[in-house]
């Protein structure tokens, strides 16, 4: 447990290495700023990423919500298409909305890409939240709000309005541009102050142009985009020719993206840090060495519990030795040796409850060769996903925290809640394969090969030649991921 200190190596430390600015008095509103259980990170931010994030928070500060510029923009969008866009003697803010779409994990690492975008293109980045996500995170921008004020805002109705958001989107407005006849039409709809940008799961029709330098030229300076995504889209800046010297300038590491923007964006809310603290405190804190189990199990109606426990017990003991080895042979009470034994803490973290206690059951009913004194703990068993859930998605939220705390990680194959956690701790975990069927994979889990997460759907179709392409043969830090082969990952 570490608060800000005097030392000025502590305060680098509280400070997250220069991704975060000086505490000031948002303290008391935004605990978890100042308070980490996580180890301290290897991977500095690069000095560019820093003062673009320092430029970034000036930019918020002056364009965002409640700014006198923010009003005037939202005056010239209830104008609607035909709007005179004459920037010249006043400042010109542009925005990229946010809108939530799937699970926790996969609106967390789409808000990381989209946060990217915002800093390559000089956005203002803004969420539309809806109720099941309120105050699950602190504001990460100082003296300003990422909050859209969605009441407030003239284009709600648009935003799950199916028709509309095709009308209205970059796939439709290319379209439109590679028509001569339709060509005052384009020209329309560059003038228009909003667009749509939907390029969620498994979407490669109009939008994916997003990807292209030319998609990208032609919403330049359009005010508002509208961005729909469940994925982490970040790995394609890497591979785009407007965007990659910049992102690799701010990014040297290129595995480190995910790490250090979610760890600048992802503040749990002091309601949230409530959840982790007690926790950590109560289960993990005292314990040598944290061993983190994420088991998400996409078909329970299908794969039998004792497949995945199989498969978590061959991975996890006999190959890696993740899991302390039980001693079959010694009788169940020993005496004293007057050695230290080591304390490991394992948390299991499922929407089932059956494998904690599997596990638990395990260590109590055995010794370890060991001898460690072992703790199986799991914050909640929810059973199912919920939507619009407030309270569900604070619980997920606090598990994920919790996961990132960890020494080691064992993780499930396409599990976005499982990369943020893995993202967050810096932590290259062990993926477990997903499971089809009645048997356990073989290998049944894989080391990963970086800490980021896995961009599940990238563009399939060269910009230029319009031909197939395979995102992970383009260049050599852009690989196949391991849990899911089309997809790829920033290595
Ligand atoms: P993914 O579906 O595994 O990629 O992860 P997402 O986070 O996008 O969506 C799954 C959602 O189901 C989470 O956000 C939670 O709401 C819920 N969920 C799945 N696994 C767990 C778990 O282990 N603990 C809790 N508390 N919720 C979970």
């Amino acid at each position: 447990f570490r608060t800000q200190q005097d030392s000025s190596n502590r305060n680098d430390e509280a400070l997250l290495d220069g991704l975060l600015t000086s505490p000031g008095a948002d303290e008391p509103s935004c605990l978890s700023r100042h308070q980490s259980y996580r180890k301290h990170s290897p991977h500095k931010p690069s000095p560019y990423l820093i003062s673009k994030l320092r430029k970034y928070e000036d930019l918020h500060r002056r364009c965002g919500p409640g700014t006198k510029s923010y009003k005037r923009e939202i005056r010239k969008l209830t104008k609607l298409d035909r709007v005179d866009r004459d920037h010249s003697s006043e400042e010109y803010c542009k925005y990229v909305i946010w809108l939530p779409a799937n699970g926790l994990g996969n609106r967390m690492i789409s808000i990381a890409s989209t946060f990217l975008f915002a800093l390559l293109t000089d956005r203002v980045l803004l969420l539309h939240q809806r109720p099941d996500m309120e105050d699950l995170f602190c504001e990460p921008f100082p003296n300003s709000s990422w909050v859209l004020p969605v009441d407030k805002f003239p284009l709600q109705k648009e935003f799950w309005d199916e028709k509309d958001r095709h009308s209205h989107s970059i796939g439709s407005l290319m379209e439109k541009g590679n028509s001569s006849a339709a060509r005052n039409e384009s020209t329309r709809a560059q003038a228009s102050s909003y667009l749509f940008v939907n390029v969620n799961h498994g979407r490669y029709d109009g939008d994916n142009v997003f990807y292209c330098d030319r998609g990208q030229a032609s919403i330049e300076k359009i005010p508002w985009l509208i961005m729909l995504s469940d994925q982490y889209y970040a790995p394609a800046f890497f591979v785009m020719k407007r965007f990659e010297k910049e992102v690799t300038k701010m990014f040297p590491e290129k595995d480190t993206v995910f790490h250090h923007l979610g760890r600048y964006l992802f503040h749990p809310s002091n309601q949230a840090w409530g959840l982790i603290k007690r926790f950590y405190r109560a289960y993990l804190e005292k314990a040598d060495q944290r061993i983190g189990l994420q088991i998400r199990v996409f078909n329970p109606k299908t794969v039998p519990f004792q497949t995945v426990m199989d498969q978590i017990l061959e991975c996890s003991s006999k190959e890696n030795n993740i899991l302390p080895k039980l001693d079959d042979a010694k009788p169940v009470a020993t005496s004293e040796s007057g050695n230290r034994t080591s304390s490991k803490a394992i948390l299991a973290v499922s929407l089932y409850s059956e494998y904690y206690e599997h596990i638990k059951n395990m260590y109590w009913t055995k010794p370890t060769v060991e001898g460690d004194v072992i703790g199986v703990y799991q914050p909640s068993h929810e059973e199912y996903q919920k939507f619009g859930d407030n309270m569900h998605n604070m619980k997920a939220w606090a598990e994920i925290s919790l996961l990132s705390t960890c020494d080691v990680l064992v993780t499930s194959a396409w599990s976005t809640f499982g990369y943020v956690a893995q993202g967050l701790g810096g932590l290259k975990p062990w993926i477990l394969h997903k499971v089809n069927d009645q048997n356990v994979p073989n290998p049944a889990c894989v080391e990963d090969l970086s800490m980021e997460p896995c961009f599940h759907f990238p563009p399939t179709c060269d910009c230029d030649t319009d031909e197939k392409v395979d995102a992970g043969a383009l260049v050599p830090y852009l690989r196949h991921c391991k849990d899911l082969n089309w997809g790829v990952k920033l290595v």
